[in-house]
C-alpha cells in the first residue's frame, strides 16, 4: 500500500526531512518526502503494518523544534517507488506553511564552536538544523536557502557536503556556513573608519569592552548597544548618549552561574533564561550592577548569549554586559549595517557589523514571573511568528492592527492567529512606516489578503486611522473593538475558553465606548460582546496627557475630590511639589473640568498611591511608579484598606483616606495592592461568573496577580491570566482578531 501524508505547521528548517528519510530508510520503506509552500509531503510505500508504525513514530519521534498542526492521511494503491529519496522543493499552493521564530545556538554547536580542533571553531555563525535565525533571514517561503539572505554566500564543498547528506546535523541547514564561504564581521569606528575584520575586530571589540567603551553590535534581530554592565562610567555615559534617563538596560550574562552572582533567579526563571527562545526575564537583584541599569527598581532584566556572536563575546569576559536595542529613541530597533553605522554612531565608540542580512527587524522578547506562572511582556524573537491557535474558526481572514503602544498586529485564518513581531509604539512618521512595512512585509510572507481589517475604538490612534484607510482602500469592512475588551478577548482566545467570562481589564488608560478614559473595568465578556458592569469611580486627569507623566497630578485630582481647596493647607507631599500658583491653577482646571478627563484606570491609581507615599511625583518611562510599588509588596502584610462598591462604581475614597491616614507607610504598598484584589474577590462573588479572565497591563503585577488568584481560587473561581501573549498592549491585536468572529 501506499501512504500519503501531508503535514502543516513549522515544519520546514527544522530537520523534517531527513528525520523522515532516516525513518523511512529504516523501515524499509520507499517513496519520497518533499517540502512546498504549505509544509511537508510524504509518500510511503510498503506493508500496512509497517505504514502504522511510520504514522506512529512520525508523530512520536518527529524533531524538537517541528510543530505540527494538521495531518491529512490517505492510503491508496501503491506505485511501485524504488527507493526513498528527498525530492527538491516545490513552490505550489496556499502558503500555509508556518515561518519558524530564530533560535538560540544549540549545545552541539556550542561544543564545535569552542573546539580549537574543529573547522568551525570561533565561527560567530555557526548554526544547525537546530538552532540558528530563520525569521528574520527568511525573504519568502518555502524556506529554502535561494530565499533567505544567505543566498549571497555559495557553500565550499565541506558545507555542501554537510548540507547534502541527510544523516548530518547540517542537511538542509539554510544558513549553514564556515569560515571559508559564510559571512563575517567587520569593525568600524564610530567617525565610520573599518577598523579590522573577522577574528580580529572580535579581539579588538572585546578589548574596548574591557577598556569601557560602548558599542554597538549586530545581533540575530538587529543591533544591541553594549557596555561593561558593571562601570558606571560607560553605564551613566550611555544613558546621557541615549538621552533616556532612567528605564532599565538589559543584562546580558555570560551563563546561569553569572546571572546568579548578581540575581536570585528561581528555577522556573533559569529554565525561562535557558529556553531555546532564550528572552530577557525579569529577575530579582541580589548584588547591585552599576547603579544606572536599574534606578529604583529590585529588579534587573537578565538574558543569556543566544547567537554564536555574543557566546564568544561574553566568554572572553568576566564581566556581563548591558545589551539593550541599538535605536535613536523612538524609533524602531537599527538593523541594516549603513543604517547603524549612520544612527548608532552617535552613542557607540565602535560598530561590530557583518555581512549576512536581517531581512526583517525582531526585538529581544521579555517574560516576567507573575502569579507563579510566566508571562511574556514583550512577544517578539524566539517566539514570532509562531501562531496561537484558536479553539474555533474564524469565519474570514483577519487583519488585526492592534493599538498605539507596544503593537504588534496579527492576521487570522482558519484557527490560526499569527501574531506580529514587537512594532513599538506608532507615534510618529518613522514608526508609522515602520508599522505599514511591517504589515505587508507579514502579509506578503504568508501570500495574506484580509477580508476584513479590526483596530482599536480611539479615534486618535494611528493605526485607527490606517485601518481606516485600508478598509477604504481595499473596500472590505472596519471593525473597531473596545481596547479593554479587547484584552479579555486576548486572554480568552489564548486560554481556549468558551462561554462567558468575567473579565477584570486594569490598565494605564484606553478608550471607552462613552468617550471617557477606561482602566479599571470589570466586564461580563463573551466572544460576541460585552456588558460593563462594575469600574472604579472616574476621576479627572489634571492636563490630561501630563497626567500620565506626573502621577502626582493624578493624586492631587484624587485629593480635590476628597478636600477641595482645602487641600492646599494639608502638608502632603503630593501638595508640596507644587508651588502655591500652580495649585491654583490645576484647581480651577480641576473644577470646571478645562483638558481634564475622566478616568477609571486603576494603573493612574498606581501612580496616585506612589505620589503620596512620595516615591514619585513625576516619571521617565510608563509604569515606573507601578514597578516601584510592587516592588514594596510584603506578603506578610495580610490586611486591606476599606472601599464602596455601588451600584455601579468601585469607590476608593475611603481607600485613599486610609492611605493618607495610614502610620505605617513601610505598609502602604501592599495594604494597597490587597485592596485591590478584595474588590476583585467581591465583584466575583457578586457576578458569580465561574471563570475570570484578568488582562490589561495592571495584571502584569507579580503581587497583584498572585493575590487576585489566591483569593478566587479559594472561592472556587477559576482564574486565567495570560500566557502566551502580553498582558497589555502587546497582545490586542489577539482580542481585536477574534471579536465577533465565531
Ligand atoms: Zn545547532
Ligand atoms: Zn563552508
Amino acid at each position: 500500500m501506499r501512504l500519503k501524508v501531508n503535514l502543516k505547521g513549522a515544519v520546514q528548517g527544522v530537520g523534517f526531512r531527513p528525520f523522515v528519510f532516516r525513518l523511512a530508510t529504516e523501515l524499509g520503506l520507499k517513496g519520497w518526502v518533499i517540502n512546498d509552500s504549505s509544509g511537508v509531503e510524504i509518500e510511503v510505500e510498503g506493508e500496512e503494518h509497517v505504514l502504522q508504525t511510520f504514522l506512529i513514530r512520525l508523530n512520536a519521534e518527529k524533531p524538537p523544534l517541528a510543530h505540527i498542526y494538521s495531518q491529512e492521511v490517505e492510503y491508496l494503491e501503491d506505485k511501485g517507488y524504488e527507493n526513498f529519496e528527498i525530492r527538491e522543493s516545490k513552490e505550489k499552493g496556499k502558503k500555509e506553511v508556518l515561518v519558524l521564530p530564530d533560535i538560540a545556538t544549540c549545545d552541539e554547536c556550542l561544543k564545535e564552536l569552542f573546539n580549537p580542533q574543529d573547522r568551525r571553531y570561533m565561527y560567530p555563525f555557526i548554526n544547525c538544523t537546530n538552532c540558528g535565525p530563520r525569521f528574520t533571514i527568511i525573504e519568502k517561503l518555502p524556506y529554502d536557502r535561494p530565499n533567505t539572505s544567505m543566498k549571497v554566500f555559495p557553500m565550499c564543498e565541506d558545507c555542501f557536503m554537510e548540507y547534502k547528506d541527510p544523516t548530518n546535523r547540517r542537511f538542509h541547514a539554510q544558513p549553514n556556513a564556515c569560515h571559508i564561504c559564510g559571512p563575517w564581521v567587520s569593525l568600524y569606528s564610530s567617525d565610520g573608519k573599518l577598523l579590522a575584520e573577522r577574528d580580529d575586530a572580535i579581539n579588538l571589540l572585546i578589548k574596548a569592552l574591557r577598556d569601557g567603551f560602548i558599542v554597538a553590535v549586530k545581533g540575530i534581530g538587529g543591533f544591541h548597544l553594549m557596555c561593561d554592565a558593571t562601570k558606571e562610567e560607560s553605564v551613566k555615559l550611555l544613558r546621557d548618549r541615549k538621552r533616556r534617563l532612567e528605564k532599565p538596560f538589559a543584562v546580558m550574562f555570560k551563563d546561569i552561574k553569572q546571572v546568579s552572582v548578581y540575581a536570585e533567579p528561581t528555577e522556573l526563571e533559569k529554565a525561562l533564561l535557558l529556553s531555546p527562545e532564550r528572552p530577557i526575564v525579569l529577575i530579582k537583584k541580589r548584588k547591585e550592577l552599576a547603579p544606572s541599569i536599574a534606578p529604583g527598581l529590585k529588579r534587573v532584566g537578565a538574558f543569556l548569549p543566544y547567537s554564536p556572536l555574543h557566546h564568544i563575546i561574553l566568554k572572553a569576559l568576566d564581566f556581563p554586559l548591558v545589551a539593550t536595542s541599538g535605536n535613536l529613541s523612538d524609533e524602531p530597533i537599527v538593523k541594516d549595517n549603513e543604517e547603524a553605522l549612520r544612527k548608532l554612531s552617535l552613542f557607540a565608540d565602535m560598530i561590530l557589523i557583518h555581512n549576512r542580512d536581517i531581512r526583517r527587524r525582531c526585538d529581544d522578547s521579555v517574560f516576567k514571573v507573575v502569579g507563579g506562572i510566566p508571562q511574556p511582556i514583550r512577544r517578539s524573537r524566539g517566539y514570532a511568528p509562531l501562531p496561537v491557535k484558536l479553539p474555533f474558526k474564524l469565519p474570514k481572514k483577519t487583519l488585526a492592527v492592534g493599538g498605539m503602544l507596544k503593537n504588534t498586529f496579527a492576521i487570522g485564518f482558519d484557527d490560526t492567529v499569527i501574531l506580529s513581531q514587537h512594532v513599538g509604539d506608532v507615534e510618529n512618521l518613522e514608526t508609522q512606516r515602520n508599522f505599514e512595512s511591517m504589515v505587508f512585509d507579514l502579509m506578503k510572507l504568508y501570500e495574506f489578503k484580509p477580508e476584513v481589517v479590526v483596530c482599536d475604538l480611539h479615534p486618535r490612534y494611528e493605526t485607527t486611522r490606517w485601518a481606516e484607510y485600508v478598509s477604504h482602500k481595499e473596500n472590505i469592512p472596519l471593525i473597531k473593538v473596545q481596547h479593554h475588551y479587547a484584552h479579555i478577548l486576548s486572554c480568552m482566545a489564548e486560554r481556549g475558553i468558551k462561554g462567558k467570562v468575567l473579565g477584570i481589564a486594569w490598565d494605564g488608560t484606553g478608550y471607552g465606548d462613552d468617550g471617557t478614559l477606561w482602566g479599571g473595568e470589570f466586564m461580563l465578556c463573551d466572544y460576541q460582546g460585552y456588558e460593563r458592569i462594575f469600574y472604579m469611580k472616574p476621576f479627572r486627569l489634571i492636563g490630561g496627557e501630563k497626567a500620565v507623566k506626573e502621577p502626582r497630578r493624578v493624586a492631587l485630582s484624587l485629593l480635590f475630590e476628597l478636600y477641595e481647596k482645602d487641600v492646599f493647607d494639608i502638608p502632603l507631599p503630593t501638595v508640596r511639589s507644587f508651588k502655591k500658583s500652580e495649585l491654583t491653577t490645576l484647581y480651577t482646571a480641576w473644577s470646571k473640568g478645562i483638558n481634564s478627563p475622566y478616568s477609571s484606570s486603576v494603573g493612574r491609581l498606581f501612580d496616585a498611591v506612589a505620589s503620596l507615599l512620595n516615591i514619585r511625583q513625576t516619571i521617565s518611562y510608563e509604569g515606573q511608579a507601578a514597578m516601584m510599588l510592587e516592588d514594596l509588596y510584603d506578603p506578610y502584610v495580610k490586611d486591606h484598606y476599606p472601599y464602596l462598591i455601588e451600584e455601579k462604581h468601585i469607590d476608593w475614597k475611603p481607600t485613599v483616606l486610609a492611605i493618607i491616614e495610614d502610620r505605617e507607610k513601610e505598609k502602604i504598598p501592599s495594604r494597597f495592592i490587597n485592596t485591590l484584589a478584595k474588590i476583585c474577590l467581591d465583584v466575583s462573588i457578586r457576578l458569580n461568573v465561574e471563570q475570570v479572565c484578568l488582562s490589561g497591563g495592571v495584571m502584569q503585577n507579580d503581587p497583584l496577580v498572585g493575590k487576585i488568584k489566591e483569593l478566587l481560587s479559594d472561592r472556587g473561581f477559576k482564574v486565567y491570566t495570560h500566557q502566551k501573549v502580553p498582558a497589555n498592549d502587546g497582545g490586542l491585536c489577539l482580542g481585536q482578531a477574534v471579536y465577533l468572529l465565531v
